[in-house]
């Protein structure tokens, strides 16, 4: 390829609406646009890189047995409405009608789908295991998308479904596909985890998170650095009676109360009604958290026990660095909070700032579970934390810690759910009929593509993994207007290209640097500069872009030996 021909219109600034470093350098390379929120169009560099995480995935997948297919976008309602996840899926879901005003979505997953399809062609214990998949555009109406690739509403999904006799089957497939993830994200050149997740509104029970390290993923964890235990923290629980004693046994001291907006969402949310006469007052303990106590208005403030708070919750003061990072302000505090009587409550003035610190699904799972307009009577999670920094693993008793990073797979086993209520069965050794027993696996192939760039770029650009970058080799002549220097730069680029290497010759009439911050940019793993010397001495320069090394050799001696 010629720069001259790439179609990758990059950018010198920084666009306004980036708020992560993805998403900032998948505009400024030139690899993406913007079509609608959360609608990107590829460009040709993303495209090539899409193609190169999908072709690790597509091996891995069939290495493990995997078959691929490939299913509708467009999927009737009528099927949704078997499983009841029709009204379930709520908002999220895209939908709409045709001239006979028939419903439909697009498809936000397939489980629907793919038990429909089987269910009248799976017959006998014989046909199983089977395990089919297919990569695909996925439609989700997210609440707020953002981070460019990171939340899209149009994104890339492998999802692979599968469909065994029993539980034991199921094991196997599940381990097969936790084999291959790992895999997968290790071939890609990342650094992620493996951690315990919360089943959540798919259903179901056991099921893991591949999770790519990254300071600004939505994703806390928690692992422990004696053993390999690590969870999500929605998954990563205590006891409360582990905050009550904080509550009664730490010193606390008043501090300002929160202004009334804060409060107002609390109460509100904790469904007081702010309107009646009800004080707040603030308390600091010793872990710096904030407690933030109700009481009725006619309570003397200065007399305040958390023992006759009417509701309280804990605020734990946000990590600043993230704060900035999604564009918040620092000093403002995550609205994660636990009472005496284990309470949880949520701010919803804050909630779009701990959604992206906290992780989506930490909010969307209190959310749902103590909402009390949903879900008025019972909105109190009667016995559970989320664990902190130096909790003791539930596996092995050392502290543990927490990090955080980006959600880009997830294994799931599903069990019948799906097959019981679509009535997909089979016919067992026996000859009695039962339902299959099924797992799902996902990875968001266009996250996966932003998580990489996340976990690995510095003040220049992109520094891709080699397995997955667009090109592996750029060739900058550094005068273009000098004939020989740009005739050893085509000779090269050429004699590349025969050796099957992935390569850009730039060939732009521009200043040595333009190009230089555009090699940068990209990321290409290696540049090799095409300079005086190398018409001098027949020698060129060799900079790796991770390490920023740079190498001389002879032309020759690079070519035969170092190739
Ligand atoms: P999240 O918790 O981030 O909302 P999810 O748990 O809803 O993700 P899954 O249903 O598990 O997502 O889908 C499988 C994979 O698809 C995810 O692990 C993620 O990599 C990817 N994915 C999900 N939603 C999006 C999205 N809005 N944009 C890009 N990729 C996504
Ligand atoms: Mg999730
Ligand atoms: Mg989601
Ligand atoms: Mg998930």
């Amino acid at each position: 390829m010629r720069t001259t021909q790439l179609y990758a219109p990059t950018l010198r600034e920084t666009p306004a609406e980036a708020e992560v470093m993805s998403h900032q350098l998948l505009l400024r390379a030139g690899m993406i646009r913007k079509a609608a929120g959360g609608v990107y169009t590829y460009l040709p560099l993303a495209w090539r890189v899409l193609r190169k995480i999908e072709t690790i995935i597509r091996e891995e997948m069939d290495v493990a047995g995997g078959q691929e297919l490939s299913m509708p976008i467009i999927q009737p309602a009528e099927l949704w409405h078997e499983t009841g996840r029709w009204d379930i899926f709520g908002e999220e879901m895209f939908r709409l009608k045709d001239r006979h005003d028939r419903s439909f979505c697009l498809g936000p997953t397939h489980e629907e789908m793919i038990t429909s399809l089987i269910r009248n062609e799976v017959r006998s214990y014989r046909q199983l295991p089977l395990l089919l998949y297919q990569i695909q555009n996925k439609y989700r109406d997210e609440i707020r998308p953002r981070f460019g690739l990171m939340r899209g509403r149009e994104f890339i999904m492998k999802d692979l479904y599968s469909f065994d006799k029993d539980e034991a089957g199921l094991d196997v497939s599940y381990k097969k596909m936790y084999d291959a993830y790992t895999n997968i994200f290790t071939r890609c050149g990342l650094v992620f985890r493996p951690v315990e997740a919360d089943g959540g509104s798919i259903g179901g029970g056991f099921t893991h998170e591949f999770t790519v390290l990254a300071d600004s993923g939505e994703s806390e964890i928690v692992y422990c650095s004696k053993c390999d235990y690590a969870a999500n923290v929605e998954k990563a629980e205590l006891k409360a009676s582990v905050q009550e004693n904080i509550a009664e046994e730490l010193p606390l001291k008043l501090v300002d109360t929160p202004d009334m907006k804060t409060i107002e969402a609390v109460t509100d949310f904790m469904g007081m009604d702010s309107t009646q006469s009800i004080k707040a007052v603030a308390f600091q303990n010793e872990k710096d958290e904030v407690i933030l106590a109700f009481v009725r208005g006619d309570h003397d403030v200065n007399d305040v026990k958390l023992q006759n708070a009417v509701g309280a919750v804990t605020l734990r003061m946000a990590d600043e660095a993230a704060i900035k990072a999604v564009g918040g302000v620092p000093g403002f505090m995550s609205p994660i909070g636990l009472t005496k009587d284990a309470k949880v409550v949520v701010d919803l003035s804050v909630m779009e700032m701990t959604n992206a610190i906290g992780g989506a699904n930490q909010i969307d799972k209190h959310y749902c579970n103590m909402n009390p307009k949903r879900d008025f009577t019972d909105y109190l999670v009667t016995d559970l934390r989320l664990m902190c920094e130096g909790d003791p693993c539930p596996h092995c008793g050392a502290p543990v810690k927490m990090t955080r990073g980006i959600e880009a797979g997830q294994v799931f086993k599903l069990g019948t759910k799906y097959s019981e209520s679509l009535k997909a069965t089979f016919l067992d050794e026996n000859g009695r009929e039962k339902p299959l027993v099924m797992g799902c696996y996902g990875i968001g192939v266009s996250r996966t593509m932003a998580a990489a760039i996340e976990q690995n770029n510095d003040e220049y650009g992109i520094v891709w993994p080699a397995a997955i970058a667009p090109y592996q080799v750029v060739v900058i002549p550094v005068n273009a207007k000098n004939t020989e220097q740009f005739s050893i730069a085509e000779t090269l680029y050429q004699e590349l290209q025969a050796a099957k290497v992935e390569v850009v010759l730039d060939d732009r009439k521009e200043r040595a640097g333009v190009k230089f911050k555009d090699a940068d940019l990209i990321g290409y793993p290696i540049r090799i500069t095409v300079g005086p010397k190398s018409v001098e001495e027949d020698s060129i320069e060799i900079k790796i872009r991770r390490s920023g090394e740079v190498f001389t050799y002879g032309k020759v001696d690079y070519l035969e030996n170092v190739l």
